[in-house]
């Protein structure tokens, strides 16, 4: 059995939901199952509906409008998502009524993107002669914690959830993104989460391959919107890819490569546009590159705190107590560099920061600047290169652009560099040309 996930864009109109059918249909001999994401802009009309509660209304038309047409044109009956758009209207009619709607409730209106994308697409293989049937995660006991919008599957969730796969016939086309929790709330795994709802279902079931199924040719030396020379990567390791994901490319979520790697299952990163393509492999050991770097990757929207304290000198336990600040406001650390008497360190979330700052200034002094980019060089092959930073901050250098802050994980697949938010796509392209030509 192999999984196959197709993107927002994958199924973003018929004639793309019709292209996934043909390369679900090139693949029946490996008894596929199929997970897909919302429609294209789906989620993210669906946030706006929930946040401007006013309007909620005729966002939620919009969505049925879109849909409907959609149906249309795949000549497959309106019917498939009627109940669906049903509960959709109600779930947002109530959220406007509540007067302070929750992160639960939240997430429960998030859930239709891919619950209408699902019904949507095995209606479509019914209609093209393929045996399918569409399955809701959370009522296929993807079970979660409650951390709603970034909920943790339990591990209950792998039995459960291939038991309920077991039992449907022909071929499952499972929501991806979406849990539920215990007492039966829908969660929702983190944006671009169907990734990892995937990986989740590969490992369930024992899969031989998981496919992502998207709108380029596999993961790329750098995001082509930024670089549009970027190439193809042909194979990653679950580290390189894991790195490339934590820290940018958003062609796989960070935490796809976690239950894949937990059961040696390749993975290849497909383009829907380009099926033939063969794309980029994912597994244990990455070919032994010649590159040193093999991709750029960058992540926007990172602040930095500088923190600075002479009683740091010497001081035992005091990183313990500065990081315990993070912890307790859960407050995730992205990348820390120190010297003797401070510590500088990003993070990519703000919630939380200003009173993690009120309780650091109790024993240090902090600055703090926003608006931060992080551009990472990853590759295994760094681990045998010598003169790779200076390399990064020749390229860097060459075109004004100043580094902030520098780290290197002690994994030495990864060296960050942090920059203004407004050189960042500068930056890439200087690294990108550096170390690849062009540009
Ligand atoms: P999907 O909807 O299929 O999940 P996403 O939009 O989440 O697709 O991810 C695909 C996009 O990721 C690409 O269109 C590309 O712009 C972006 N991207 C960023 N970095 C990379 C990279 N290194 N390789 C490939 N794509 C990347
Ligand atoms: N639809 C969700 C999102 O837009 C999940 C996904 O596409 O993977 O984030
Ligand atoms: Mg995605």
């Amino acid at each position: 059995m192999i999984v196959m996930k197709f993107g927002g864009t994958s199924v973003g109109d018929a004639a793309r939901i019709r292209g996934v059918a043909a390369i679900v249909r090139s693949r029946l001999a490996r008894r596929p199952m199929v997970v897909v994401s919302a429609m294209a802009g789906v989620t993210d009309a669906l946030l706006a509906a929930f946040a401007r509660t006013g309007s909620g209304r005729r966002a939620g038309a919009e969505l049925a409008t879109r849909h409907a047409a959609v149906a249309r044109r795949l000549g497959v009956p309106a019917a498939a998502v009627a109940d669906e758009l049903r509960e959709l209207a109600e779930a947002l009619e109530a959220a406007r009524e509540r007067r302070s709607a929750s992160a639960r409730d939240r997430d429960g209106v998030l859930s239709f993107g891919e619950r209408l994308s699902a019904r949507r697409v095995a209606a479509c293989l019914r209609a093209e002669g393929i045996e399918a049937g569409a399955v809701r995660a959370d009522e296929a006991g993807l079970l979660t914690d409650d951390r709603f919008g970034e909920a943790e599957p339990l591990a209950v969730a792998l039995p459960c959830l291939r038991r309920s796969l077991a039992r449907v016939r022909g071929v499952p086309v499972l929501t991806g993104f979406i849990g539920r929790t215990r007492d039966g709330s829908i969660t929702t795994l983190g944006r671009g989460g169907s990734d990892f709802t995937a990986a989740l279902a590969g490992a369930a079931t024992g899969a031989e391959e998981i496919e992502i199924w998207t709108d380029v040719d596999g993961v790329m030396s750098a995001d082509p919107r930024v670089v549009p020379e970027a190439h193809t990567i042909e194979r990653l390791s679950y580290a390189e890819a894991a790195e490339l994901a934590y820290f940018g490319a958003k062609v796989l979520h960070p935490k796809t490569m976690l239950p894949a790697l937990r059961k040696g299952i390749p993975m290849r990163v497909l383009n829907t546009h380009r099926p033939s393509h063969p794309g980029t492999r994912v597994a244990r050991s990455a070919d032994r590159a010649h590159e040193v770097v093999k991709a750029i990757a960058c992540k926007k929207g990172i602040t930095l705190v500088n923190i600075v304290s002479s009683r740091m000198l010497l001081a035992h336990g005091y990183l313990a107590r500065l990081f315990q600040v993070f912890a307790d406001h859960r407050i995730p650390v992205d990348v820390v560099s120190t010297s003797e008497v401070s510590v500088s360190l990003t993070v990519d979330r703000t919630a939380g920061l200003r009173e993690a700052v009120r309780e650091l200034r109790r024993f240090a002094q902090v600055e703090v600047r926003h608006g931060r980019a992080l551009v990472c060089a990853v590759g295994e092959g760094m681990i045998h290169s010598a003169g790779v930073a200076a390399r990064l901050f020749a390229a860097l250098g060459g075109e004004g652009i100043n580094v902030e802050m520098v780290s290197q994980g002690a994994s030495k697949l990864n060296v960050s560099l942090l920059v203004r938010g407004d050189d960042a796509d500068r930056a890439v392209r200087a690294l990108h040309a550096r170390f690849f030509g062009g540009g």
